[in-house]
């Protein structure tokens, strides 16, 4: 109870400190708000690009048999149709027959209402595709849907791209972008919204690689979260999803789940869809293999992770409170700003310039932040809040010796570096 207690208390101040320091905003909060939506505020928006952009140096641009695409996010209904969302893409729902809440009947371990302890009627499915109309008359032929994942295009412009990437299985395609679902009961910050960003990759296969292939891209998943991020190893677990609880697609699905503050909740997915949606989608078989001249479809693994839930993950995983201070203690690569940059005393015109010069300088090549106010100790403890890995200060002995002190944010050890070397120092230490 005890413990359950603090860490809803940790879910308090990690979001109190999101909304201080600029990383996440409720949205619309000058109208009241909007339940359950969030906007990514300046450092919000830093670490979530560093996520994407680290994402796509790993799996598209640093490998030769992957290339990205970016499409549209309301497709043509048949999409829909064909892939079976229309149909099948559906949570069960529950209302409560004394407070009519509503729930997902799979998040509720009983028949009572876990809010007023009211009965719970029976389950239905729901719909969760978020519908609107194009065009200017609101009327069933013009309805179209927004997409509830980034995979689909993927499929529906698979011919399209192998004929211009020349690519052979296997290969895959990624891309990362948001989707919309109708969630009956989004919550717990920005793990469950109805607007969310994920960052996908289809990977195409010959069926009977498919073993291999997931077993794979199950490792390289591990590595992104454990080397890419840093998050810890023992926060993870793999769960494997059984027959009747996957997604309607699925032949098999590992999820990836996480200790967040709220309890152990799917961070990733990794799903073999085997031939499902390419033949929903193509009459005729949309691969040819050169050699044999045989055509098929191929089979598909998908490993896909959600960008909102690895923000959450990572600020948590980070989020580190010391005797003195609270230190966010990202690794450096994802750190929305990479170094801060003092003058000792803001009313010493010499070190100000010196420090303003250095800062020009330096934003040249990383994120940086100047700050003059204050004592040198609470820009200190400033920066280990919002994770900076490195402040620079300009002092006396600056004005010597061309050097600045250097103080690192993880052991608070400081060292003299010359100015010189700034850059390099730099570039090693974010790497
Ligand atoms: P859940 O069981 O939590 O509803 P899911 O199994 O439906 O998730 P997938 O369809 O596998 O999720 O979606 C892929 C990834 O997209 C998830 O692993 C998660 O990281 C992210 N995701 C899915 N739904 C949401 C949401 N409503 N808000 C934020 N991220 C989401």
């Amino acid at each position: 109870m005890k413990e359950k207690k603090e860490e809803n208390n940790l879910m308090e101040k990690i979001i109190s400190l999101c909304k201080r320091r600029g990383f996440i905003f409720p949205g619309s909060e000058i109208y009241g708000g909007l339940a359950n939506s969030y906007d990514y505020g300046p450092l919000g928006v830093e670490l979530k690009n560093n996520i994407k952009n680290l994402w796509w140096k790993r799996f598209v641009h640093q490998r030769n048999d992957m290339v990205g695409i970016d499409a549209a996010l309301i497709m043509n209904p048949k999409v829909w149709e064909a892939s079976g969302h229309l149909k099948e893409f559906s949570d069960p729902l529950v209302e409560c027959k004394k407070c009519k809440r509503r729930f997902r009947a799979d998040h509720v371990n009983s028949k009572k209402c876990p809010d007023c302890g009211g009965v719970l009627g029976e389950s239905r499915q729901f719909n969760l595709m978020l519908k609107t109309f194009l065009g200017p008359a609101e009327e069933k032929a013009n309805e179209v849907f927004f997409r509830p994942e980034t995979a689909q295009a993927m499929f529906v412009d698979f011919k399209n791209v192998l004929e211009t990437s020349r690519k052979k299985i296997p290969f895959g395609i990624a891309q990362t972008g948001k989707a919309f679902r109708n969630e009956i009961t989004p919550g717990n910050f920005i793990f469950r919204t109805r607007e969310f960003e994920q960052m996908e990759i289809e990977y195409f296969i010959k069926e009977n690689d498919w073993k291999d292939s997931f077993k794979y891209w199950q490792k390289e998943m591990w590595d992104w979260m454990t080397d890419a991020l840093g998050l810890k190893k023992d926060s993870i677990h793999e769960s494997d999803v059984p027959d009747g609880e996957r997604a309607h697609y699925s032949k098999k699905t590992i999820d990836f789940e996480y200790d967040f503050p709220f309890g152990k909740s799917e961070l990733y997915g990794l799903a073999y869809r085997a031939d499902f949606d390419l033949k929903n989608h193509f009459k005729e078989a949309p691969y040819k293999d050169e050699e044999t001249g045989e055509k098929f479809y191929p089979h598909v693994i998908e490993p896909t992770f959600g960008v909102d839930r690895s923000v959450l993950a990572l600020i948590y995983d980070a989020y580190k409170e010391e005797s003195e201070r609270v230190v966010l203690k990202l690794k450096p690569m994802l750190a929305p700003y990479k170094v801060a940059v003092f003058p000792l005393l803001k009313n010493k015109p010499e070190l100000v310039k010196i420090a303003r010069e250095i800062y020009a300088g330096l934003k040249k090549e990383f994120n940086a932040v100047f700050d003059d106010r204050g004592n040198i100790g609470k820009r200190y403890y400033s920066q280990d809040e919002i994770g900076t890995p490195f402040c620079l200060t300009v002092d006396f002995e600056s004005l010597e010796n061309n050097d600045v002190t250097v103080r690192h944010r993880d052991t608070m050890a400081q060292e003299r570096i010359k100015i010189k070397d700034l850059v390099k120092f730099l570039e090693d230490g974010i790497s």
